[in-house]
């Protein structure tokens, strides 16, 4: 089969590879659609502190199944729309035992530790395939992935109907969290964004209020959409120290933030005020499968089927996976970029 092999950092090579062979109980896709994710990019760039090459990544995908290894009654047949989870938790560890198998000490992610999804065949245990209806368009479901990372984030913070929320970081991910959070009742969103082309993206295409938090007067514009008293819900999504610094400041008395961005070196925290409001933080390690299943929900619903549409700004085959990473790297009004295989 055709996959795109890093070898070497910054180059993808497109290879004829094995085809994945099937253990009991594993399902081989026909892939469809691949998202192009952050981390992706990072592997791409020689970044990513986990990924070695040569690796095939991707893993925001959806599917056909192809091919089906197994004894028992699954929910699906040969030639159905699915699409995956990505975590590979290895069932016998603490974390796993204990019911958090996304903190698995042992986690493989797809397209990470393991072949990934920018090639045409990828395989799957049966418990992380999901059957989707025949009439869906496989574009949309591949979004269900960074979703779900919005999804569990918004469980794990406990948003609650008409909570003000503010969201800093306003790539795919903070606009997943924004479009998951309206749709779970939050009663105020503010998205905070430096790039102004995303920012003016997200403003007329998805009708949040955005702030440059570069500008001066910014937070105080957005305290003041809460009469001065702060948010109740706020996500980190940028992976930055100002960000980190947003999350205490930002904050209600008894406020919950959630954190989502990654930074490399420790991050600056108001302790001080955190204690004396009772602010509370949680983080979140890729997503629990329960939050894959709601994202996936919530797509065949069809409530986000503007937004979803709105969000891929841009698709490219399989050859030409080069030119799509390229692009990412150098454009800045893209918002989702699809790889077809
Ligand atoms: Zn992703
Ligand atoms: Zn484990």
């Amino acid at each position: 089969m055709k996959a795109a092999v890093i070898n070497q950092w910054k180059q993808f090579d497109i290879q004829e590879v094995p085809e994945p062979v099937l253990e009991k109980d594993e399902v081989l896709i026909r892939i469809a659609y691949t998202g192009i994710c952050k981390s992706d990019i990072s592997i791409f760039l020689g970044a990513h502190p986990i990924a070695k090459t040569p690796i095939t990544p991707g893993h925001e995908f959806s599917g056909y199944v192809e091919k089906i290894n197994s004894d028992d009654k699954v929910p699906f047949a040969v030639g159905d729309k699915v699409a995956g989870h990505i975590t590979l938790p290895c069932g016998h560890c603490d974390a796993c035992i204990d019911g958090h198998p996304n903190c698995c000490r042992n986690l493989k992610v797809l397209g990470t530790q393991t072949a990934g999804t920018f090639s045409q065949y990828v395989k799957l245990p049966v418990s992380k395939v999901y059957k989707l209806p025949d009439d869906a368009d496989l574009r949309k479901f591949a979004l269900a992935e960074p979703l779900a990372v919005a999804m569990y984030a918004t469980q794990e913070v406990g948003l609650r109907v008409s909570e003000t929320v503010a969201i800093i970081g306003g790539g795919p991910i903070g606009l997943c969290c924004g479009l998951i959070a309206r749709n779970a009742g939050a009663s105020k969103i503010v998205i905070f964004e430096v790039n102004p082309d995303r920012a003016r993206e997200i403003r007329k295409n998805f009708g949040f209020e955005v702030l440059d938090p570069t500008k001066s007067g910014a937070q105080e514009e957005a305290m003041a959409m809460t009469d001065g008293l702060g948010f109740q819900r706020i996500y980190e999504t940028s992976g930055s120290e100002p960000g980190f610094r947003m999350v205490t400041e930002l904050g209600r008395v008894r406020a919950h933030g959630v954190i989502i961005g990654i930074t490399k070196e420790p991050a600056p925290l108001d302790t001080w005020k955190m204690m004396h409001e009772e602010m509370r933080l949680t983080t979140i390690r890729v997503h629990q499968q329960y939050a894959y299943g709601a994202a996936l929900e919530l797509v065949k619903s069809g409530k986000l089927d503007r937004e979803l549409e709105l969000m891929i700004t841009d698709e490219f085959d399989l050859d030409q996976i080069q030119e799509a990473f390229e692009f990412c790297l150098k454009d800045t009004k893209h918002n989702k970029v699809l790889i077809k295989s």
